[in-house]
């Protein structure tokens, strides 16, 4: 396996696996480096997507944490948000955590002015939706579709899921029944961290929709 040193993989370029399955990780702005870590690990060939024709070439893409906002202008400003869309719209799997899923919500709550988002996940998401006094949180989630044991499950100032639509569905939900993970089809959201604590079964679960894609 090949070892990803990801603080010196640029914008386009690749690492991970020659073989593997050909994975973008969205590096506008956020913790792109570690989900581009635990593809690598998992055996994806990675690359780092900041440009229209990087997405062309992947098979697959995450949308890391970070900030919505920024995530979002930027999107624009780089004239990645139309042809993300477009490749949401095509079926190209996507897998976004915290900020990312508040990008593939087709509606954001308490956004800011002029935010917007990808969409795709038939989901309304609030955005900063747990005070300031649990802003960041651990918690061990039972995620039925991923099996045992519980995922443990790093909250960072993340967004929940206020309604589910009829075309997505929870994948799982805190003790209050608040649900903090969607699926609908290829896409996947989170509103906590998996890449940060060693948590792979979202990555790998994402990865199995890229792999009976292609
Ligand atoms: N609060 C951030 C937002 O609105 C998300 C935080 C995160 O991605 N950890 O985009």
């Amino acid at each position: 396996m090949t070892t990803l040193r990801s603080e010196s993989l640029a914008a386009g370029e690749v690492a991970g696996e020659a073989s593997g399955p050909r994975v973008g990780v969205l590096a506008l702005q956020g913790d792109f480096r570690e989900h581009a870590r635990v593809l690598a690990q998992l055996g994806a060939r990675v690359s780092l997507v900041r440009r229209p024709d990087e997405l062309a070439d992947v098979e697959g893409l995450v949308i890391p944490g970070g900030e919505s906002t920024v995530m979002d202008k930027l999107a624009r400003a780089y004239g990645l948000a139309e042809p993300l869309k477009a490749a949401i719209a095509d079926g190209l799997p996507v897998y976004g955590t915290c900020a990312g899923l508040i990008m593939l919500a087709d509606t954001v709550l308490d956004a800011i002015a002029g935010q917007e988002s990808l969409g795709g996940l038939d989901v309304v998401v609030r955005r900063n939706a747990f005070g300031s006094q649990n802003q960041s949180f651990e918690t061990d989630l039972g995620v039925p579709a991923l099996g045992e044991p519980p995922v443990h499950a790093v909250f960072i100032r993340g967004p929940v899921v206020e309604s589910v639509g009829a075309d997505a569905t929870a994948l799982a939900s805190l003790d209050d029944g608040r649900v903090v993970a969607v699926e609908q089809g290829n896409l996947v959201g989170t509103s906590f961290h998996p890449e940060m604590n060693g948590e792979y079964r979202f990555h790998e679960y994402f990865l199995g929709k890229v792999r009976a894609r292609s």
